[in-house]
This record gives structure tokens, C-alpha cells and sequence, in this order.
């Protein structure tokens, strides 16, 4: 749940506990290393292969997203520890907010299926790549 930017504090809890039902307290990311080799894509492959996992690109920053409720939050989405909330919480500004919608990303994988067959793509389109230089090498 966000602090407020341009909106009321009223309105703020009223979007956050009834509109979006606090979508910003039901997953974790986490910033991951960005993959260079088959192992580091392989990997990404198997964490895909777990319930509740979401891999996504940002910028040029690879993260991890695991959906899973934080524990403090209430049955009618509010934040039992509201006084005491983690730093990140609380950084968290209304102009941030995915609420109505998540920003678009331009990678996004929700399944292993998907990512797998991008990296089958990516691995054809370097072979590609590569051949297309040895050719112009040779002339
Ligand atoms: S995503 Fe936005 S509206 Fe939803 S709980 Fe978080 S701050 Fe509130
Ligand atoms: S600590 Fe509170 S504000 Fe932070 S994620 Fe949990 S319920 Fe939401």
C-alpha cells in the first residue's frame, strides 16, 4: 500500500481496499542478475516451472516476481503493522501505483512454455547473427 501523492488518504485506502483489493501486498521481485549463459537460462526455465513465479524485464533489469500474500495483510486488505511497515512499503508513492493495471513490460513470462520458446527463438536469431558475420568475414 502506497502513501499518498496527488490523491486524499481516504481516497488512497478506499482504491487500495476495495478497487485493487491491495494487488501491491500479494507478491514480492526481486532483482536478478541479468542471464549471459545457457545455465542462467536454464535457470530462469525452472523457476518458471514453480507456481506463483513471473519472470519480467524492466528497463534492462531482469526480476523475479513471486506472488504470495505478505503475511500482515488483513482479510479486508488492510496492513496490520500500518505504523510499523517496512521501508519499502512506505516508499512506495501513489504515482507507482499498478493500479488499474500493471505497466507493460517488454519481456514477460508467466509460464516456462513462454520463456522457453523466446530463448529458442533468441538462441536461432544469434545463430543467425553469427553465420551472417562468418559469411561477411569470408568475403
Ligand atoms: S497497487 Fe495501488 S491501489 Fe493497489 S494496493 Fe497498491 S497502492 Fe493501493
Ligand atoms: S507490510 Fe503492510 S503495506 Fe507492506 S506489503 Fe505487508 S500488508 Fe502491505
Amino acid at each position: 500500500m502506497a502513501r499518498s501523492g496527488s490523491i486524499t488518504d481516504e481516497e488512497l485506502q478506499r482504491r487500495c481496499q476495495h478497487d485493487c483489493q491491495a494487488r501491491c501486498c500479494r507478491y514480492i521481485t526481486v532483482v536478478l542478475p541479468a542471464p549471459k549463459h545457457k545455465a542462467d537460462f536454464d535457470e530462469l526455465s525452472w523457476f518458471l516451472a514453480h507456481e506463483g513465479i513471473s519472470v519480467y524485464v524492466e528497463g534492462r533489469r531482469w526480476h523475479l516476481e513471486v506472488r504470495n500474500r505478505c503475511k500482515y495483510l488483513t482479510k479486508t486488505n488492510l496492513c496490520r503493522i500500518y505504523e510499523d511497515r517496512p521501508e519499502v512499503c512506505r516508499g512506495y508513492e501513489t504515482e507507482e501505483c499498478e493500479y488499474p493495471e500493471r505497466p507493460a513490460h517488454a519481456l514477460h513470462f508467466d509460464t516456462r512454455d513462454e520463456f522457453d520458446t523466446w530463448w529458442a527463438r533468441k538462441r536461432a536469431r544469434e545463430k543467425r547473427r553469427r553465420r551472417r558475420r562468418a559469411r561477411a568475414a569470408k568475403a
